[in-house]
C-alpha cells in the first residue's frame, strides 16, 4: 500500500513513476455515461501487445497495492455488485471477463482507464474471433464459448511462457501462450517453457503471477524447500527444427490476420490443423518426427509409451483436448506435413495406410470419435475424414 500511495502521489504531482514497468497516465476526460462509474485512475499500465487481461489487471494491482479482483473493480472490468467475486476475473470460470467484455464493461473501462474498446477486447479471448476461434465466438453465450474453445483445441488454463519476453516486459504474460498455436517464440528463438527446469513443476497461474516457480525441492538434509526459480532467468530450449520454425511463422501470421481474405485463410488452416492434429493424437509416434528437435521427440516418446498406438490409443479426455504443449507441437508438425502436402490424402497414409488395412485396430478410437462428431474441415481434408469414417464402417459390413 505504501508503494501504491507513493506512486499515486508521484502521478498526482506530475513526477515520473519509478521502476521499469511501462506505465502511462492517461489524461482524456471521460465522457458522461449512464453506468455507475469508478473514478478515473491516475495511473494505468499500458497493455503490452497481446497481453492477457488477467496479466494487465495483475500489473495494475501491483501498481495500486490491491489484489486482481479489486483492480478489476477500480478499472471498470468488473461491476460493483460483483466486486468481491474473484471468479469474474479468473482464468477458467466461464463467466470470467477473460472470455469477452460486454458493451457496458468496455464503457466503464474507457471511463476509468482511457483504454479504447478495441484495446480492452484485445486482451480477452474474443481477440481470436474469426482466426483461432469461429466467427460467432464473440456473440455466443458463456457455455457455448467454452464448447468452442474445446472444439478448437484451446485450453484457457494451459500456461506457458517465453522467459525472454517475460523478462523484457517485466512479468507480463500473453494470451496466445495458452493457445496450441504458440509453442515457440521467434523473437527469442526458443520453445515456450511449460515446466520449471529445476523441479519440473508445471507453469501455473500462481507461478506466472509471482514470476517464480511454486514447486518444492528436497535438499541434502532431506528438508523440503520452495523451488522459487525465477522464470525470467530460465534458459529455454533453442528451436532448430526448420519445419516447426516455418509452421510457427505461419501461425503467428494467422493469429495477426486482418481483413476478410486473410482471416478466412487463417480460419481454414486452424480448422484443418485441429482435425489433423487430433488424428495425430491417435496415430502419431516418434517415427513420424524425422528432423524434429529432441525436446519435441522426447515428449512424444513419453506420450507414446503411455498410450500405445498399436491397439488403438485409449486416452484420458484431457490428453485429447489438451495434450502437453511439446506433445501438441509434435502433433501439429505431423498435421502440417499432411495439410501442406501436394496430396494430403496420400500424405495421411504415413500415419495409417487405409488402402492396405482398413481394419487397422489403431484406427478404432479415431473412427469412433469422428463418427460421434464429424470435424469441420475444408475440401483439402474432407477426403481424409471420409476415408477414416468409411474404413471401419466397411469393416463392420455396413453398406455405405
Ligand atoms: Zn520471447
Ligand atoms: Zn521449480
Amino acid at each position: 500500500m505504501i508503494i501504491a500511495h507513493q506512486l499515486l502521489g508521484r502521478a498526482l504531482t506530475g513526477s515520473p513513476p519509478p521502476g521499469p514497468r511501462p506505465v502511462a497516465t492517461i489524461c482524456r476526460v471521460p465522457h458522461r455515461t449512464k453506468i455507475g462509474l469508478p473514478r478515473r485512475l491516475p495511473l494505468v499500465p499500458v497493455p503490452v501487445p497481446g497481453e492477457s487481461l488477467l496479466s494487465w489487471l495483475g500489473c495494475m494491482g501491483r501498481l495500486l497495492g490491491v489484489n486482481r479482483g479489486e483492480a478489476a473493480y477500480v478499472s471498470g472490468v468488473w461491476h460493483v455488485a460483483d466486486r468481491r467475486v474473484v471468479s469474474g476475473v479468473s482464468l477458467t470460470n466461464q463467466r470470467s471477463a477473460i472470455f469477452g467484455l460486454d458493451d457496458e464493461s468496455v464503457e466503464r473501462i474507457n471511463a476509468a482507464t482511457g483504454l479504447s474498446a478495441a484495446a480492452a477486447r484485445d486482451m480477452t479471448w474474443t481477440r481470436f474471433t474469426g482466426t483461432a476461434l469461429p466467427v460467432e465466438f464473440g456473440h455466443s453465450d458463456p457455455s457455448r464459448k467454452q464448447r468452442m474453445l474445446k472444439e478448437n483445441w484451446v485450453n484457457p488454463a494451459s500456461l506457458s511462457l517465453c522467459p525472454g519476453c517475460f523478462d523484457d516486459s517485466d512479468g507480463r504474460w500473453l494470451l496466445r501462450w495458452s493457445l496450441p498455436w504458440a509453442y515457440a517464440c521467434l523473437e527469442h528463438d526458443c520453445y515456450l517453457v511449460t515446466a520449471c527446469p529445476t523441479c519440473r513443476y508445471r507453469v501455473d497461474e500462481a507461478a506466472v503471477v509471482r514470476g517464480t516457480c511454486g514447486g518444492y525441492l528436497r535438499d541434502r538434509s532431506g528438508s523440503v524447500q520452495r523451488c522459487s526459480t525465477e522464470f525470467r532467468h530460465v534458459r529455454a530450449t533453442r528451436i532448430r527444427d526448420v519445419e516447426l520454425l516455418r509452421l510457427q511463422r505461419l501461425l503467428d501470421g494467422h493469429l495477426q490476420a486482418a481483413g476478410e481474405l486473410e482471416m478466412n485463410q487463417a480460419r481454414a488452416d486452424f480448422q484443418d490443423l485441429v482435425a489433423l492434429g487430433v488424428m495425430a493424437v491417435y496415430l502419431a509416434t516418434p517415427d513420424h518426427l524425422d528432423g524434429a528437435d529432441a525436446v519435441v521427440r522426447d515428449a512424444l516418446s513419453v506420450f507414446s509409451r503411455r498410450y500405445w498406438v498399436k491397439y488403438g490409443r485409449n486416452m484420458n479426455r484431457s490428453d485429447i483436448d489438451s495434450p502437453p504443449k511439446m506433445v501438441q507441437a509434435a502433433f501439429l508438425r505431423v498435421a502440417a506435413r499432411i495439410l501442406f502436402a501436394n496430396d494430403p490424402l496420400a500424405a495421411a497414409s504415413d500415419l495409417v495406410d487405409l488402402g492396405k488395412n482398413p481394419m487397422d485396430p489403431s484406427l478404432v478410437p479415431l473412427h469412433r470419435s469422428w463418427l460421434h462428431r464429424q470435424p469441420e474441415v475444408t475440401e483439402r481434408v474432407k477426403p481424409i475424414v471420409e476415408a477414416i469414417r468409411a474404413a471401419r464402417i466397411e469393416a463392420r459390413g455396413v453398406s455405405l
